[in-house]
């Protein structure tokens, strides 16, 4: 089959009126909740050697319903548009599905992280926030690190936030602990992974301890998610990044190979080529790299039973069909990443009432609401006799639609 590049916010719209027909949603609700309330594109001039290079930026605001909009900046080459729509969409539904007070929000710049100095990095977000302040704030929109992207960026958005609106760490999370940042929201996307992928195999009656897994992405979120599952004693057997890929079916030690930058500086073990990763026979495969990884013209050769989605949209919906066909379970994106946004909940709560939690408060609220979201969504996909996918939409729609008809659309 041939690997046709559909729209990314497409995708997610399909999903949203397929919750809205189940739950018997007006059109007309519907139709704005397929919307975006606020799109900004902005350029970016970045000085490069003795001439100028102009970078396209974007902050599109999805839904305000639930609370202030929230969601992470990504610098990617092949950040566009419509995927910054996509990912927007996807936070509304995210911090609904796990009852934050949060709305959805996504920005972006059209760059290779890896081909910036520090100093031109900082000079990128430090415009990117100067030219869309106006639409940021710690209750109206707050970013959060996404690919390409760190807490030291978060530290540099906020410096500049701060020169223009006065002291308000609360107008961005994911930053470094020592400037206003939560102990624990670094790992808590990765560790949201593993902890689901342990709800997950427990409700399947599959044994956790040596199950073993294959991560996809090692960054932020799959460097965590590695060193979380082999915590909760899930054997690690392959990981892979950009660079290249290893495999170990005795299962890799995270801890030893956690501070490579790449895969490919690692040393006595052995490399496997970098797409063969997706299809080795394991239980439980973690993408947690690019959307569409998973695609119409790959999805064949997945042999895992269990996809544990870390990255957002990794899978097309062909590709989720089609799997889900052959039995395999995929737990959805908007489930399976969410603790990255629940941290940042976290961080924005304890910066309001300048507060701080220990690790241990971070670690057992995360563990607690990330359990009972996985709980919802299955006990919904049981209700509505549907996949794990379009139960957590149904959760998250019916929720956004019920906030946005109660707010009213009359002036
Ligand atoms: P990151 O930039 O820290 O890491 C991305 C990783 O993917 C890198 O290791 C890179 O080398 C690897 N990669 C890129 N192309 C690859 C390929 N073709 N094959 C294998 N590996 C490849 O990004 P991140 O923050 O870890 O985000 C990863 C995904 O998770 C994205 O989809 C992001 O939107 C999603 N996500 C991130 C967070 C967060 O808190 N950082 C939260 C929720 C969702």
């Amino acid at each position: 089959m041939q690997n046709v590049a559909k729209s990314a916010f497409g995708e997610v719209n399909e999903k949203v009126r397929e919750a809205g027909d189940i739950l018997n949603i007006k059109p007309g609700v519907i139709d704005a909740l397929t919307h975006c309330e606020r799109e900004v594109v902005i350029s970016i001039p970045l000085r490069k050697d003795s001439d100028i290079r102009v970078l396209s930026g974007y902050r599109v605001q999805h839904s305000s319903a639930r609370g202030p909009r929230k969601g992470g900046i990504r610098f990617h080459q092949d950040v566009n548009l419509d995927e910054v729509r996509a990912l927007a969409s996807l936070m509304t539904w995210k911090t609904a599905l796990i009852d934050v007070p949060f709305g959805g929000a996504k920005g972006g710049v059209a760059v290779d992280s890896t081909s910036l100095t520090n100093i031109e990095k900082e000079e990128v977000i430090r415009r990117w926030t100067r030219s869309l302040v106006h639409v940021l704030g710690h209750h109206r929109d707050i970013p959060a690190p996404d690919m390409g992207t760190d807490a030291r960026t978060m530290a540099w958005l906020m410096d500049e936030f701060h020169r223009l609106e006065g002291f308000q760490p609360a107008c961005v999370t994911g930053k470094p602990v020592e400037l206003f940042g939560a102990l624990g929201r670094e790992e808590a996307t990765g560790r949201g992974v593993a902890q689901i992928t342990v709800a997950t195999l427990e409700q399947y009656e599959v044994k956790v301890k040596g199950a073993t897994v294959a991560i996809q992405g090692f960054g932020n979120v799959g460097r965590f998610a590695a060193l979380a599952c082999q915590e909760f004693g899930l054997k690690v057997v392959a990981l892979s990044d950009v660079s290249g890929a290893i495999f170990d079916k005795n299962g890799i030690d995270i801890k030893s190979v956690f501070h490579h930058k790449f895969i490919s500086e690692i040393n006595d073990v052995d490399h496997i080529p970098v797409d063969s990763l997706l299809s080795l026979d394991v239980d439980v495969l973690i993408p947690a790299a690019l959307g569409n990884a998973i695609n119409d013209s790959n999805y064949n050769v997945i042999q895992a039973d269990f996809i544990i989605e870390g990255a957002n949209q990794p899978i097309s919906l062909v590709a989720d069909l089609e799997l889900r066909a052959q039995g395999i379970v995929i737990v959805p994106d908007i489930l399976a990443n969410s603790g990255g946004v629940m941290g940042s909940y976290f961080e924005w709560t304890q910066n309001i009432q300048e507060y701080s939690w220990s690790l241990d408060k971070f670690r057992k609220e995360l563990d607690q609401r990330m359990e009972k979201a996985f709980s919802h969504v299955f006990k919904a996909s049981r209700k509505y006799n549907t996949d794990l996918r379009t139960a957590a939409f149904i959760l998250s729609v019916g929720r956004v639609a019920n906030a946005f008809e109660m707010r009213g659309v009359l002036v």
